[in-house]
């Protein structure tokens, strides 16, 4: 679109993390602002677009959401090809998501580029009464594994925005 001679820079994300940990509502919440109650049943791989500012320069930013295939077999290396950036989710309300991560960081190893900027998300923190992971647990998860990390809500639109901003800053100071 004519939108693509405007930006300054155009570059492609993805969603990883285990199935129904919230990849879906964190893109729709940034990319759209919206929040949907329900998993939405598609199967294969969609993206959005957002363009954000920084500094001088306008960014857009094309982030890709695996829509489903996470539950049938191991995304395929087309989904992490050209990808400069990953915001790897899992729900703080589900020790096995937190468990996997290891399972992705590995996945991400082997098909992605070796400096692909990494955010770890901890999504589902307005459901603080069922918390199955400690903030601590992340936080050091994260720092062993060298990555910036946040927990968000996509549902009650909490550090959503930061967790892509911080991805996006990242991505921009290495380029
Ligand atoms: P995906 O399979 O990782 O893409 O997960 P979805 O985005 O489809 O979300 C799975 C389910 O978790 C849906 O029922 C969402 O409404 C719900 N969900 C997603 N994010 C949040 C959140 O931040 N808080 C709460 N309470 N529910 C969420």
């Amino acid at each position: 679109d004519s939108f693509d001679e405007e930006c300054d820079y155009l570059f492609k994300a993805v969603l990883i993390g285990d199935s129904a940990v919230g990849k879906s509502n964190l893109l729709s919440r940034f990319a759209k602002d919206e929040f949907y109650l329900d998993s939405k049943p598609t199967i294969g791989v969609e993206f959005a677009y957002r363009s954000v500012k920084v500094g001088d320069k306008l960014i857009k930013a094309q982030i890709w959401d695996t829509a489903g295939q996470e539950r049938f077999r191991a995304i395929t290396s087309s989904y992490y090809r050209g990808a400069l950036g990953a915001i790897l989710v899992y729900d703080i309300t589900r020790k096995t998501t937190f468990e996997n991560l290891k399972k992705w960081l590995r996945e991400l190893r082997e098909f992605a580029a070796s400096d692909i900027v990494i955010v770890l998300v901890g999504n589902k923190s307005d459901l603080n009464q069922s918390r199955q992971v400690e903030v601590e647990d992340g936080q050091s998860f994260a720092q062993l594994e060298g990555l910036s990390f946040l927990e968000t809500s996509a549902k009650e639109k909490l550090n959503v925005e930061e967790a892509f901003l911080e991805m996006i800053n990242k991505i921009y100071n290495v380029m």
